[in-house]
This record gives structure tokens, sequence and C-alpha cells, in this order.
């Protein structure tokens, strides 16, 4: 029997065969398409029916959750792409983890997907508001310039004007160089919502996000990304700054980082950054106005009472709960409490400027919505740091370092499901989850306990195998006598771990000539190891994660230079893809459970035990760290001709089906990696790598 999606995929005869000579034939990708077409028509279905007998709002259905693990090199984006645009129900909404998939989808698979569907796709990618110009922002920093700028927002200052006279989208990645890393200026005027004065501003109709949605309405695909859908999400749940429209479907691609993006999405945040810039916002705006000496005056008492909260947070770069022994929580309580008294003054000062009846009112009207926005922003930054110290029940407070001049404060939701369910499976009639790594070791069960999966829809979930032939491809070495690691609050590890490790770090990288990627689970590792490795491997070349090259970069330099390789944290253990031969050897130092004294990983753990003691480890610890691992071993094979070793420097990986822990979890993590054949020979692994 034909199916609908045969006209596109069937071999020899599907459109993709005749629009692309020598296109692969990919069963994955196949199948995958069957599935993503019948979950939407389903949902349709379920929905037209609902519609058509009432639609009252109390009995509108759940959307259709089609979970499907998609295996490395079935060709996924067009497996979603095609049966989701030709099944009408537009606009689509595909929400991506990362900016490469983005380009990726943007530059190479919506273009073929139009050929291959012959018809007219528009497609749009909205990026998060920060990345766009406010134009008034722009107008009033030029009316009154900056009296101090860094060199590298000098260049940026002088390449604005020509820029924004000719941009028809305001996206600062156009301004290429200048467009990278972080910048005081452009915090200063992008088109944030916090700084927004919608319907009061005199340029809403050039505005670069009015063009945006209206751009957006007409769209059929409309790419986004996880932080924005779901920023999205909340402010229209808030009822303020929403930018993207209702969309029947949502492909959630790389969706086995929603749970961390959700946690932080949902999260209730203020920073010193957002501190800085409120103050100087606050500062810009008084100097210019007449009545503006008041809020100085009162600036300056607010800005002392914030310097005292800071003096009073650990100097490490970490992450602690509030009841952690390293902070003193009542002075740090009572000099939060003291910094929302000491700002009153200046938020009352600020509403008194909002609200004042001036002789040119209609002039005056964008000054008074700029100090109505500011009083907000103070209120808003009262809330947040109220509600983050009141420590609710379901959450938990932390405050980070994030290096010397960045301190965070966050209330972290512990529970993401009510999120997930408001969010993503109401908001939409069918959501398709996708990802190379969405199942641990017990398929889609893990997904009930983290995201509130239903037994149907744990049940529903698919994975389409890949077509690398893993047996042949690829080995899994995992070296006889190494001891466990041990990590300690160091983050390092026992000594005899770091010696043994490293000998047989040098060994393999010696035997592939570099062409490897090393995965560490902590910078103070990676720094341990890198000092190590170049000196006993003078020969090779090292790239390392965090010495000044952007990630792009990093990875560009390591595929053109030989013998090279590059020494990677956490963001390396996914969407990093390089094919070929500049990548033979991927080592994984430690198997990546996230780190124990994460407060917020420890209270989940703690609410799982009280549900079933052990199940915090089972149901979460395991869990995350399988996927991880499967993440970071994926990095090897991306084609079918490559070929490479995965070395993994944790014996834990090779436990017994129980250890004396009475933790039966190696097996089951090994059973759901690539069925490489797994050996603990040396001559073996050192064989196969000499023969790439
Ligand atoms: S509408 Fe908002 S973002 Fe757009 S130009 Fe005006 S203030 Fe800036």
């Amino acid at each position: 029997m034909t199916h609908p999606m045969d006209q596109f995929f069937a071999p020899q005869t599907g459109r993709i065969f005749s629009c692309f000579a020598g296109a692969e034939e990919r069963t994955g990708q196949r199948e995958m398409a069957q599935f993503v077409w019948e979950a939407i028509h389903e949902a349709s279905d379920c929905f037209d029916h609902w519609k058509r007998t009432g639609g009252e709002p109390e009995e509108k259905p759940d959307g259709l959750i089609q979970a499907i693990e998609a295996g490395t090199g079935i060709g996924k984006s067009l497996g979603y792409l095609i049966p989701s645009i030709q099944a009408h129900r537009n606009p689509v909404m595909v929400a991506t983890r990362t900016k490469q998939l983005q380009s990726q989808l943007m530059d190479e698979d919506i273009p073929r997907a139009r050929v291959i569907l012959g018809q007219e796709v528009k497609a749009v990618l909205a990026k998060g508001r920060s990345n766009y110009l406010c134009l008034t922002a722009l107008k009033r920093a030029q009316a009154h310039p900056p009296s101090e700028l860094s060199k590298a927002d000098y260049g940026l200052w002088l390449a604005l004007p020509k820029w924004a006279d000719e941009t028809a989208t305001g996206d600062r990645e156009e301004l290429g160089r200048q467009a990278e890393g972080e910048s005081d200026l452009w915090e200063k005027l992008n088109a944030r919502a916090e700084k927004c004065i919608g319907t009061q501003c005199p340029n809403r109709n050039d505005c670069y996000l009015t063009k945006l949605r209206q751009e957006i309405v007409n769209a059929d695909l409309i790419i986004v990304n996880h932080a924005l859908l779901l920023a999205d999400c909340r402010m229209r749940d808030e009822g303020s700054g929403s930018i993207l429209p209702d969309a029947p479907v949502l492909v959630l691609d790389e969706a086995h980082g929603i749970e961390e993006q959700l946690t932080d999405s949902c999260a209730e945040q203020w920073s010193n950054r957002a501190t800085a810039m409120l103050f100087h916002d606050l500062e810009e705006e008084a100097s210019k106005e007449q009545e503006g000496a008041l809020v100085l005056g009162y600036l300056n008492l607010w800005e002392d009472a914030w310097k005292n909260i800071l003096s009073l947070i650990p100097k490490e770069s970490i992450s602690i709960g509030l009841d952690d022994p390293r902070l003193e929580l009542k002075p740090l309580a009572d000099a939060v409490g003291a910094w929302i008294l000491a700002g009153q003054a200046v938020f009352l000062e600020a509403r008194r400027l909002a609200d004042r009846v001036r002789d040119t009112e209609q002039d005056n009207a964008m000054e008074k919505a700029i100090w109505r926005k500011l009083a907000e922003r103070i209120a808003l930054a009262f809330k947040r740091m109220e509600l983050i110290f009141a420590q609710p029940q379901g959450w938990v407070s932390t405050i980070s370092r994030e290096g010397p001049q960045t301190v965070v404060f966050k209330a972290n939701p512990i529970d993401v499901k009510p999120f997930f369910h408001k969010y993503l499976r109401r908001g939409f009639e069918a959501l398709i989850m996708t990802s190379a790594t969405l199942r641990d070791g017990s398929g889609y069960n893990g997904l009930k306990l983290r995201l509130g999966f239903s037994e149907e829809e744990a049940e529903r979930g698919v994975a389409v195998d890949s077509p690398f032939d893993f047996e042949k491809q690829g080995l899994l070495f995992v070296p006889p006598g190494i001891p466990e690691r041990k990590a300690g609050r160091d983050g390092l590890g026992e000594p005899a771990w770091i010696e043994s490790s490293t000998e047989a770090m040098t060994r393999l990288l010696a035997a592939s000539k570099g062409r490897a990627l090393v995965l560490f689970t902590s910078r103070k590792m990676l720094a341990a190891f890198k000092t190590r490795l170049q000196s006993a491997l003078p020969s090779l070349t090292f790239f390392v994660q965090g010495e000044g090259l952007a990630r792009s970069q990093l990875l560009k330099r390591f595929r053109q230079t030989p013998d090279a390789v590059l020494l990677g944290l956490a963001s390396f253990w996914q969407g990093v893809d390089l094919p070929g031969d500049a990548l033979s050897l991927v080592i994984v130092t430690a198997l990546p459970f996230a780190p124990p004294d994460d407060p917020v990983i420890q209270a989940r753990i703690r609410e799982a035990d009280a549900i079933r003691p052990g199940l915090g480890f089972k149901g979460i610890q395991v869990p995350q760290m399988t996927l991880k691992l499967k993440q970071g071993i994926g990095r090897l094979i991306r084609t079918r001709t490559d070929r490479g070793v995965v070395c993994i420097l944790d014996p834990r990986l090779m436990l017994p089906t129980e250890d004396h822990l009475g933790k039966a979890y190696a097996a089951q993590v090994r059973a759901s990696l690539p069925p490489f054949p797994v050996t603990r020979d040396w001559e073996k692994a050192e064989e196969f790598l000499r023969g790439i």
C-alpha cells in the first residue's frame, strides 16, 4: 500500500531522487516522514472535530506528542520538513537549540524542500528581541552620543549609521565581526522588551520587530530557537511583547535539551548585569531631565546598597543554593531588603516623572513612556529579588558567580512538567520532538518523570535507526587498569586516575596522530590535562575551548590543521560536526554525571527519592548522563565513510550488571550507545587507529 510520503521518498520514483541525481536512499528518512505525517493528521483530525463540535475552551484537547529519536545520518530535517509543510497546517514552527542547525535549515534544507515539494515555501528566521536594533534607542543615542566606549564598541559605533541606513532587518548579525561577543553599546541599542515603549513609540511603524511580525504572519515556516520559543510563550502568558503567532505544528528539533531550557527559561532571575543596565539607563535619563536631580541623588544610595549585596557573595566561580554553608544568608537577605528599601525612593520619583502633567503633553508622551518603563523595570527587579530570597516551595534559589563581573540570582523550578504542559503540550495541535539522542536506557520512560509524558505518549515514541554501520566503522575502547576517578569537590580526580588517564590519552593520541576530540566535564580537569598532554606530545597542535577563539573559529582551525587535538568542555559534547579524516578519535574523560553539588539537580533527586528511594539516581542522574554520553560519542561517526575509535576513561561503564552498590546501570547505559564493538585490548584499539 502506498503512503502519501512515497511521492517524495520512495526509492527511485520519489521526487527526492528525480530532483537530486545521486541522492542517497535513506530508509530512516522515509520512515520518519511517515511518522510525522501520521502524527500531524491524527492531531488535526482531533482538533477539527473539537472545532466542529463547538470549540469550547475547556474541551480543547491536548496537543499530540510524537517523539522520534532519529539516528545520525538519516537526514531528519527533510524527514520532518516535507511532511509538515505538505500537511498544510501552516504556519509550522521549527525550534532548534543551536544556531548551526538554524543556519543549516535556512541555507540548505529549506531550499531543498522547496525543490522537492515543487512549491514556494515562505520561511522566516526569528531571533530573540535582543538581536535586533531599536530605532528609538539608536536615535536617542545619536542625539546624546556615549561619552565612553570600549575599543570594540567604538568600531561598532562608527559602523552603525551606514548599516542602520541600509539594513532591512535590523539583525545585529549583519554587522559581521562587529556583531560578535558581548557589547555594552549593543545592550543599550537592542530591542529588548523591558525597554520597548510599544504603542508610545514614534518609530513603531519602521520598527524592525514590527516588520518581523508582519513577515511572520505570512510565513509557512518559522524557525526559532528553544529560548525564544519559551520566552515568547511566557510573554504571551503574561500578556506582553509576544512576537510569534499561533502555530498548529511545532517541530522541536534537538529536543534532548528541552528540560534544561525549560528550567532556564522558566526561572525568575536578576543579575548584576541587569542592575548595571538599569542604573545606567536611569542615570542617563535623569541627566537629560530638568527634574532629574532627585533621581540622581537617590541612585547613589541605591548603587551603594547593591555593592553591599555583592560584597557578601563568595568570590569563587560557583553556583550555590541559598542554604549553602559558604553563604551567610541572614546578612545577605538583610542587604537585599535594604537595597529594595533604598530603591523605593528611585521608584517613586520615576513614577512621579512618568505621571506628571506637562504643557506640551503630546511632545512629552515618549519621555513619560520611558519613565513609566523605567519604573516598571525597578518594580520587576524588586519582585524578582524578593521572590528569589523568599525561596518559594517547589523552587530552588541559587546564586552563581560566572566570572569576576557576573553574578546571577535565580529561582529555578524544580519541576518543569507544568511548564512543558502549559507551553508545549497545550500550545500546539501536534508537537514533534526529535533528536539523535532522546531515549535513555529506559526508552521514553525517562520522559515520564522528567517532562511528564503520559504512558501513551511514551509508548507512542519511536526510534529511527542510523544508516551507519557502527560494527565496521568504529570501536569502543575502555582501557584496562584505569582506576575510578572519584572527582571530589575540586572537580579533578584521584592522582592515580590522572596519571593513568594521561598515559592512556598520550598513547592513543600518538597512535591517531591527533585528529582527536577530548571531552572534559570540568574546566579544572581540562586545564590539568592540557599542560600534561602538550608536554608529552609536542608534535601535535592543541586547540583549547575557552582560550579566546570563538567556537566556530576553533572548529575551523581544528579542521584545517594536520595532527590537531581539540580539548572541549560541556558545549562541545554536542553540535560539533566534523565529518571525514579530521576526527578519528573521541576521548570521553569521565561519564558526564551532572555535578553532584548542583543545587537544582540535588533538589530534583530529593523529590524523586521521596517518590521511591533510589529513583533520583535511576530516573534523573543516569538518564541525563546517558543522553549526554550519547551526544559526546555521536561526534565521531558523521557519514557512512567515517571511521574511528571512542575511548572512555571511566571504568564505571564496564561495571557488571549489578555492582557492589546494587546500581544496575552500566549495562543499560552500554545498551543505549551506538552498537560499536567493545574492546579493552590496547593492541586492537591502536591497530584500528593506525588503519584509518
Ligand atoms: S517599538 Fe520598541 S523596539 Fe521598536 S523602535 Fe520602538 S521602542 Fe524600539
